[in-house]
């Protein structure tokens, strides 16, 4: 029997197929999950082909989380392909250039707003857009850059993961008393489109595979996208409002 066989699952931030979600999706089919993604407006046709390289193509239902529109909507467009969620990721992060690569000195707040919009508040408005479907022993999983240090040029995407790891531990308070679970995976630096809009991500990334006692290779997503699947398993009933580090062991280093 797979990890995640019968279980129901939203899977969010599928762009191409280096996306960590598109990983997280696949090894959850294998898995014996059902899985629905989502996908922003100008973005949905694109997810629709890339949909169609799962194991088993999945639907796609109209997401952007600054849409107050989409997330009134967004139970009723699931419920069309599931009667119920036992599980929804969370793989979405975006904040403008101007605000990342070098520039946190000189940032405006209206991009900073974005970034906070997109990458951190999300979270708490997916998972309220998601509430009616969850059942109760479900799970909410997220994907942050371990947010407890200040690295080279992330700069304000640093300070949205702040936000958005300390929404992870509100929204496990609150959702907790309905059996909903809500972790996160902090990743090591992965070559994807997200990563790769980052000016100067190189330098986020460097001497990493060094640093890590296990190494890390960083067009790797499926370490990531196992401790995902393994989070929105039943095999962590009693985890909540945890941060669970999958970077070869670079967080607990001194240098
Ligand atoms: P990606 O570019 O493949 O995925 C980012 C996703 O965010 C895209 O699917 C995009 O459609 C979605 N998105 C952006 N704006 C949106 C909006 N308004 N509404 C709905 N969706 C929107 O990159 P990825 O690296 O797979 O990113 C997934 C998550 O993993 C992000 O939260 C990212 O911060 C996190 N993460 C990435 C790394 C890395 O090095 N790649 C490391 C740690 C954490």
């Amino acid at each position: 029997m797979g990890l995640l066989e019968g279980k129901k699952l939203l899977v969010t931030g599928v762009l191409v197929d280096t996306s960590i979600a598109f990983h997280v999706a696949r090894l959850a089919q294998q898995e014996g999950a059902e899985v629905v993604l989502t996908a922003p407006g100008r973005q949905t046709r694109l997810t629709s082909v890339v949909a169609r390289r799962l194991p088993t193509p999945a639907p796609v239902v109209e997401l952007d989380v600054t849409s107050a529109d989409d997330l009134t909507a967004l139970a009723e467009r699931v419920g069309e392909h599931v009667d119920h969620l036992d599980g929804v990721v969370h793989s979405i992060g975006f904040a403008p250039q101007s605000v990342m690569g070098g520039n946190f000195l000189s940032g405006q707040w209206e991009d900073v707003a974005t970034a906070v919009h997109i990458s951190a508040y999300s979270l708490k408005a997916l998972a309220v857009a998601a509430q009616p479907l969850l059942a109760p022993g479900s799970s909410v999983v997220g994907l942050t850059f371990d947010a407890r240090y200040a690295w080279p040029v992330y700069d304000w995407m640093g300070v949205a993961k702040a936000a958005f790891e300390s929404t992870a531990r509100y929204l496990a308070r609150d959702l907790g008393p309905q059996g909903v679970r809500v972790n996160l995976v902090a990743a090591g630096p992965v070559r994807t489109t997200a990563a790769t809009h980052i000016p100067g991500f190189e330098q986020m990334e460097g001497g990493w595979s060094e640093r890590a006692p296990l190494g890390w290779d960083s067009a790797d997503p499926e370490p990531t996208a196992r401790a995902v699947c393994a989070l929105l398993s039943d095999w962590f009933p009693a985890t909540t409002a945890e941060v669970v580090h999958v970077d070869g062991g670079v967080h607990a280093m001194g240098q």
